[in-house]
């Protein structure tokens, strides 16, 4: 049976009930995180709680209660579900009004809401094991405040799905000037000549946790150049490597983008010293 924490109470999750008039429900009004964790162990659970307040600040609401005790409700939630693979996602939304009005309301609670559900294993650095991905290519037609990881997904939804319909795992998105933002659901970098990179913070990406982390390790590692800099889409169809960054994917391969191979078509060194580097490092943020 999994457990669920609703408005300050933990509970079965057929017991969790939320109006309808939940403005998370009705307008999409509301932030969320997801945070990875394996046997009792979260990955970057700060940052998320980090940039969980920062994403409400952006829509105008508070953390509804300090960041020690979202840990806490963490904690309690992997204890009671388990400690397997879980994912922790947590939303808070601007709450419930009697009417439905594009307006902030005034004086309505957030609603707080967290649960936990199965991930994959932990993902290994391994060439034989690792899933090569393939990815098709289109244009961005989200909002303009991807920063924000708003619960309103329906623009990376749709995305999603056309990479799905296309037969493939997942859409890297380009603005109309042909540069690279992220993919549906990730943060995507590009390997070229051992030079990485990935396109800079701005309203047109999310601040992956897993791309900062990364970014983080590798600096430190200095062993190859990092650039955070505008990646044109000519440049990513002659990428040697692709990846994709995300919380429960870590650092994935991209073998495919469009029908044709990416450098050889095979998953890459750098990406296997990028990986291996990730699992070393992970617990220690
Ligand atoms: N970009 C988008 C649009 C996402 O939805 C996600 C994860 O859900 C990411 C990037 C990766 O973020 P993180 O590494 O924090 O999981």
């Amino acid at each position: 049976m999994t457990i669920v924490f609703l408005n300050g109470e933990f509970m079965p999750m057929a017991d969790a009930k939320i109006s309808p008039m939940d403005r998370g429900f009705l307008f999409g009004d509301g932030i969320y995180e997801v945070i990875p964790s394996y046997a009792g162990r979260c990955i970057g659970l700060l940052p998320h709680l980090q940039r969980m307040k920062l994403g409400l600040q952006a829509i105008g609401m508070p953390l509804p209660m300090d960041i020690n005790a979202l840990k806490t409700i963490v904690e309690r939630l992997i204890r009671d579900n388990g400690k397997g693979n879980l994912g922790i996602y947590i939303h808070v939304s601007r709450g419930a009004d009697i009417k439905r009005s594009h307006a902030y309301p005034v004086n309505v609670a957030q609603t707080v809401f967290a649960f936990t559900f199965e991930i994959p294993p932990e993902p290994v650095a391994d060439k034989s094991l690792v899933k090569g991905y393939k990815v098709i290519s289109a244009q961005d037609l989200r909002w303009k405040r991807c920063q924000v990881k708003s619960t309103s997904l329906l623009g990376n939804v749709l995305h999603f799905q056309q990479g799905q319909d296309a037969g493939c795992h997942e859409t890297l998105l380009f603005n109309q000037e042909g540069y690279l933002t992220e993919a549906s659901a990730c943060n995507v970098f590009v390997i070229k000549n051992n030079c990485i990179l990935t396109p800079p913070l701005d309203h047109q990406l999310l601040p992956g946790i897993t791309r900062h982390l990364l970014l983080d390790m590798l600096k430190q590692d200095n062993k190859l150049h990092i650039a955070e800099r505008a990646i044109h889409i000519d440049e990513v169809r002659c990428a040697d490597e692709i990846w994709l960054t995300s919380s429960s994917k870590e650092v994935a391969p991209v073998i495919e983008l469009d029908g044709k191979p990416v450098g050889d078509g095979k998953v890459g060194d750098i990406w296997l010293a990028a990986q291996r580097l990730f699992s070393q490092q992970k617990y220690q943020y």
